[in-house]
Parts: structure tokens; C-alpha cells; sequence
């Protein structure tokens, strides 16, 4: 990224976040990327998954088929939650937060990674400060 270019992202950013109202921005708990809703993955196990990321809900596609494998995918997919601070939090639109980085990091779709936190958290500080990370 150029100079112009990158001091035009660093503006968005900061102005992103400072300007920031939650209500304009809609996040909802339910997982909003494609995954369960309308994408998913098949291991070389046969285990339908909503993202290779998600390691459950998973279903066997040699034991129940794929039809039926990507119903509960699907239906399970729409029970997940994350965090509620998510949802409002100034850096939403910063953070790379997903339910399954909730998974991985804290063993539970509805708590907060911690790394991820304070990964946006220092981004911002960064983009803030006006320095160059890369
Ligand atoms: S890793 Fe996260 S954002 Fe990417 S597809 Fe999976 S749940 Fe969605
Ligand atoms: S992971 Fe942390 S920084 Fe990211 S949205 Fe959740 S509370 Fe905010």
C-alpha cells in the first residue's frame, strides 16, 4: 500500500471506530458469514461441517447422506451464539472475531478470544498512533 493510499485507510479506520454506532451496523449473535447457512465443508472423513474452521456440529455424509447431513448443519448452525459484548462492541468492525475463533480460542462459541481482542485492540492503537505495520 502507498503512502496515500495507506493514510486514507489508517483515516477510515480511526473514523470507523470513533464514529461508531451499533445500531447502523446491525451485527446480530447468529453466525452472519456464509458458513452453515449457505456453504460448508466435507473432510476426507466424510464429516459435514459448517466451516472448516467449526469442528461441530459435524454429521458422517457415508452414514446419513448428504441431504440429511446438511439439514442438521444447517439447523444447527442457526443455534449458535456469540458473545453478546460482540454484538455491541466499538470494534466490530475492526475485529476478526467469528464464532469459530470464539470456538478454537475459548472452547465455547459464546465466549470472547481473548487474542482476538487484544490483536484489534493494538491494530487500532497502531492505525491511531499513524505507524506503518507492514
Ligand atoms: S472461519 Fe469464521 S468467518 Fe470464516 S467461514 Fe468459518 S465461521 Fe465464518
Ligand atoms: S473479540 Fe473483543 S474486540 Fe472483537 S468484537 Fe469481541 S469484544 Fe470486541
Amino acid at each position: 500500500m502507498g503512502d496515500i493510499a495507506f493514510e486514507e485507510y489508517r483515516r477510515a479506520i480511526i473514523n470507523t471506530i470513533e464514529q461508531y454506532i451499533p445500531e447502523n451496523y446491525g451485527y446480530e449473535r447468529h453466525i452472519s458469514c456464509l458458513a452453515g447457512n449457505c456453504s460448508f465443508t466435507i473432510n476426507w472423513q466424510g464429516m459435514i461441517r459448517p466451516c472448516v474452521m467449526q469442528s461441530m456440529p459435524q454429521v458422517n455424509v457415508f452414514d446419513k447422506g448428504f441431504l440429511q447431513g446438511w439439514e442438521t448443519i444447517s439447523n444447527e448452525t442457526k443455534k449458535i451464539l456469540i458473545n453478546e459484548a460482540c454484538v455491541s462492541c466499538r470494534y466490530r468492525p475492526i475485529c476478526n472475531t467469528c464464532a469459530a475463533a470464539a470456538l478454537l480460542e475459548t472452547g465455547n462459541y459464546d465466549g470472547i478470544p481473548e487474542y482476538i481482542c487484544e490483536y484489534t485492540k493494538e491494530f487500532y492503537r497502531i492505525m491511531k498512533e499513524g505507524a506503518r505495520i507492514c
